[in-house]
């Protein structure tokens, strides 16, 4: 068993919807960056490569390249399970924690639970998601950034 955790923190901008898990989720803002700034996926990803004791997100998709641009997180995060796979390794669970005064996402985290669990081709139940606000204080209550964790628990794949 290896355990990964990942962290990531994007800026809010005006004009929704906002991607988080892979879904579109309809709001007033959205999260800036190089690629489609999909705060969540982001931390997933770093979780699973960490666990592996790969590179990292930035490594792997460099923000400095323009084939990174608007990339699709998704694919990012599958291209990074590849890599998590062939380096020997099943992912086990992964929880998630989201920092977001809003939207409220307790309305859709069966969705992106469901999202995230269609990318990495596991189950479900396997996926698991909080959601907390900022209080009102600070950058995440004052809606200026949104931020993401994840642990990933891996195990390594039976030899046959
Ligand atoms: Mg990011």
């Amino acid at each position: 068993m290896r355990i990964g955790l990942g962290e990531d923190t994007h800026r809010l901008v005006a004009g929704g919807p906002l991607r988080l898990g892979g879904i579109d989720i309809p709001h007033d803002h959205h999260a800036q960056g190089h690629s489609d700034a999909d705060v969540l996926l982001h931390a997933v990803t770093d979780a699973l490569l960490g666990a592996a004791g790969l590179p990292d997100i930035g490594q792997l998709f460099p923000d400095d390249l323009e084939e990174n641009r608007h990339r699709d997180s998704a694919e990012m995060l599958y291209v990074a399970y590849e890599h998590v796979q062939r380096a020997g390794f099943n992912s086990v669970n992964l929880d998630c924690v989201i920092a977001a005064e809003s939207p409220k996402l307790a309305p859709h985290k069966e969705a992106v639970c469901r999202r995230m669990a269609e990318i990495l081709a596991i189950e479900p139940s396997r996926v698991n998601i909080k959601a907390k606000t900022g209080e009102g204080v600070g950058p995440i209550g004052e809606q200026k950034i949104i931020q993401a964790r994840c642990v990933a628990l891996l195990e390594k794949k039976r030899e046959l």
